[in-house]
């Protein structure tokens, strides 16, 4: 297997994935599932639920198919869609939307972040200030735009940004400040001091906020609050999210973007000649999804915090050092109390010796910021209790090995 997690490089035709010798490479979170699938391993790596959301909107998209919703939506979405995302923006954070306006629907987050990106940026000295570790696909748009990546770390234990470098990371070159909270890899949920900096940076600096709020529904006893709500942000803020994790249909690709019509059209006006638009049927589906009572949403979210407390017990068993996280599908671990110091090789090695997969946070940062996160593991928490029973359970030969051979 080739080092993770290849690196963004410029081509005769532009930039992408590739490995050394210039040949496209799949996503860490591709290659994992392969790795699980060949291994016949138990896959905590790539996050995505092991059983299907609520019958009532997987009912509604097989009623849409035979009803002859099958055909192109408008570009900015349906506006039945759009109407439930503005109400679930006002139900849950009190904002008040225009959804003919206001709103976009997107082909998941990941479609929302590239267009924004692509949209707020493009002069070669631009940057973009992101959060590190990151999600994957940040580093690989912002190379697509051509522009600069500008990293403040998170570490561990509490994953939490120090406010000095978060301060001294944001300048005039600065054209977005993306935010993903509750974040992933590391499950931190951000504290109103972090938002309020950012906030403060943003109009010092003339930034656009963007943030990725995929996971705004599973955090654990703390409450989400998007940055759109804080005094001075709404008129400077894109707020992203989806509805593949909330709703367990992450192969679904329903996302939609919020903000002031302005910024919002500068994005749709990238994003209409990156899908045009997508998922005809899935679009009433998530507007009935985003309708359900409150209950839905508080009964996920203490269903994935049961499984992420059984996931985070099993693998402290197993030896491993549990950061334990406030939100996400993901409980992140160092692995240094079992004589880890190179994640990504024990990650490698872990279908072989224990029979499991997760995902080294190292494929989340730059390269030369690598060795500050070298024995730290992802699991994924959002799958049956009975296979997280079933992990932590082989996971627990980690333990007898370390202690044979020491
Ligand atoms: N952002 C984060 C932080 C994620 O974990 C994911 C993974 N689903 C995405 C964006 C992508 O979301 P979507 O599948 O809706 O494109
Ligand atoms: N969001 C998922 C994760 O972090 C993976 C999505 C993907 O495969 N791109 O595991």
């Amino acid at each position: 297997m080739r080092d993770l997690p290849g690196a963004w490089r410029r081509t005769a035709h532009g930039a992408g994935l590739l490995d050394a010798d210039g040949r496209s490479v799949p996503t860490i979170f591709a290659e994992m599932s392969a790795l699980a699938t060949r291994t016949g391993a138990v896959n905590l790596g790539q996050g995505f639920p092991d059983e299907d959301g609520p019958a009532e909107v997987l009912e509604a998209a097989r009623a849409a198919i035979a009803d002859g919703v099958n055909q192109y939506p408008p570009g900015r979405g349906i506006l039945d869609l759009r109407t439930a995302v503005a109400e679930h923006q006002s139900r849950f954070y009190g904002l008040g939307l225009d959804p003919e306006r206001d709103v976009v629907i997107t082909a998941g987050a990941t479609e929302a972040i590239a267009a924004a990106i692509l949209a707020l940026t493009g002069e070669p000295d631009d940057e973009v200030v992101v959060f590190e570790p990151y999600y994957d696909s940040y580093a690989a748009c912002i190379a697509l735009a051509g522009v600069h990546l500008v990293a403040v770390p998170l570490r561990a234990p509490g994953f939490a940004p120090d406010l000095d470098q978060l301060e001294a990371a944001v300048t005039d070159r600065t054209r977005v400040i993306l935010v993903n909270d509750p974040h992933n890899p590391t499950g931190a949920v951000f504290d109103a001091s972090v938002r309020e900096h950012i906030v403060r940076l943003a109009e010092r600096h003339d930034a656009i906020i963007v943030t990725d709020e995929v996971y705004e529904h599973l955090t654990f006893g703390v409450p989400h609050v998007p940055i759109a709500t804080m005094p001075g942000a709404w008129e400077r803020t894109l707020s992203i999210s989806s509805a593949g994790k909330t709703f367990s249909v992450t192969g679904w690709k329903i996302g939609w973007m919020t903000g002031p019509a302005a910024l919002v059209d500068a994005v749709l006006s990238v994003k209409q000649f990156l899908t045009y638009v997508n998922g005809s049927p899935f679009q009433p589906a998530i507007a009935a999804a985003l309708r359900l009572p409150d209950a839905f949403f508080a009964e996920t979210a203490a269903a994935l915090h049961a499984k992420s407390r059984l996931l985070g017990a099993g693998l402290a068993d197993a030896g491993f050092t549990v950061l334990a996280p406030s939100g996400t599908y993901f409980t992140v671990v160092d692995a240094a109390p079992l004589g880890v110091a190179d994640a990504a090789r024990f990650c490698r090695e872990l279908p072989q010796r224990a029979g499991v997969v997760g995902i080294p946070l190292t494929a989340f940062v730059t390269a030369g910021h690598r060795a500050d996160y070298a024995s730290l593991v992802r699991f994924a928490a959002c799958k049956r209790v009975a296979v997280i029973d079933d992990a932590v359970a082989r996971l627990r030969r980690l333990r007898d090995q370390s202690a044979t051979t020491r």
